[in-house]
């Protein structure tokens, strides 16, 4: 395995049971100095068991834990939480009621001076924009506000790793989107090391340099956004960002035989029999009837605003494709189009219904 990080964290082959569940099952990941790491997985994963080992809120059964080269946990020590270096920012970590904003800011920094707590906290609210804020007690904030003031007391002691657990959750979406952008732009402006649990696809897309796609406790691929979403491991890893159609086919000439169109293989076999799993996205309709597509008729169109989901039935009208189109739908319900597939967006793995 490749030495922990100088800087930032890394997590190595930690495991953690509770009673018969493995909640973590060896799970190895780095977060580099400025770089933002999601862990994301359906409820129950292990996510949350992950980042508290990191933080050290939990203690792992096996594996290791280093923060900028150190040895936190593992091989019988155990560093406690306020001991390691690392911010945290947990949706249910609220503010002290009792405490104004600087109060909370400056709570963490008991080895500093007055002075320079005070220098500090003036430092970190104006890193996210509340220095006018500075006298206000947290009651009065805004929910957006109070995110920001979370976020400016988990960087007051200049940790080198942030860890976030669904810190934006409670907040509205335009909400939610403005002050994600900004954190992530802080947090990058700080050069921390920042692990991002989150459920959302589309959250991990959006924040992540790479994402650590969990399931059942173990790490099942890890990734930019791109790979993780135009490369996925398995189908339910394709089925995580996206819903799917998906058809069993064999593959004939290196091409798995769809009913919307042929796909490239890959690596199967002539004749074997493969699962091919398309994003809507990647089902194309071509309005010009004349064309080479797989001639189909539009049965269904939902219209969402910036795109439409569009269904059509194949010839012999036994099979539905849902074609995702920018826009509105190109053709009305009833209309006839030819469809192709963009391999891009088409996956092939190896049939659910075994090799025969
Ligand atoms: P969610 O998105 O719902 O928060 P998660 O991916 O963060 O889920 P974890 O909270 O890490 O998942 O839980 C992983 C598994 O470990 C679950 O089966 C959970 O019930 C179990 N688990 C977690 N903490 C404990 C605990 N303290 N005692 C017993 N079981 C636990």
């Amino acid at each position: 395995m490749s030495h922990p990080l100088d800087h930032g964290l890394s997590l190595r082959a930690v495991t953690r049971r509770f009673g018969g569940v493995t909640a973590a099952d060896e799970v190895s990941i780095n977060v580099g100095a400025g770089e933002v790491v999601c862990l994301l997985g359906p409820s129950g994963c292990g996510k949350t068991t992950t980042l508290r080992i990191a933080a050290g809120l939990e203690r792992p059964d096996a594996g290791e834990v280093y923060i900028d080269g150190r040895l936190v946990a593992g091989r019988g020590l155990f560093v406690p939480p306020e001991d390691r270096g690392v911010g945290l920012m947990f949706q249910d970590f609220a503010l002290f009621p009792h405490l104004d904003v600087t109060g909370n800011v400056t709570f963490g920094l008991t080895r500093m001076s007055g002075r320079e707590r005070a220098a500090r906290a003036a430092e970190v609210l104006d890193l996210v924009g509340l220095s006018h804020l500075a006298k206000a007690w947290p009651h009065t904030l805004s929910g957006g506000e109070q995110q920001r003031v979370a976020l400016a007391r988990a960087l007051a002691p200049r940790p080198g790793v942030i860890l976030m657990d669904e810190p934006f959750s409670g907040l509205d979406r335009r909400l939610r989107d403005q002050v994600r952008d900004q954190t992530i732009a802080i947090l990058k402006a700080a050069d921390a090391a920042t692990l991002f649990v989150t459920h959302e696809p589309e959250e991990a897309l959006r924040v992540a340099d790479r994402i650590v796609l969990m399931r059942a406790g173990q790490v099942v691929q890890a990734g930019t956004p791109l790979e993780i979403y135009e490369d996925p491991v398995d189908r339910d890893a394709a089925y995580f960002f996206s819903d799917l159609n998906e058809f069993e086919v064999r593959v004939t000439g290196g091409m798995a035989m769809t009913p919307a169109g042929p796909v490239p293989a890959g690596e199967m076999a002539d004749g074997a029999r493969v699962r091919v799993c398309v994003r809507p996205e990647a089902v194309l309709i071509d309005t010009d009837e004349s064309g080479d597509g797989i001639a189909a008729e539009v049965t269904a169109a939902r219209f969402m605003g910036h795109e439409t989901l569009t269904e059509l039935a194949l010839p012999g009208n036994a099979v539905r494709v849902q074609a995702l189109v920018p826009g509105r739908a190109p053709v009305d319900i009833g209309g006839r189009a030819r469809v192709r597939i963009d391999p891009e967006g088409a996956f092939v793995f190896a049939s659910a219904q075994g090799s025969d």
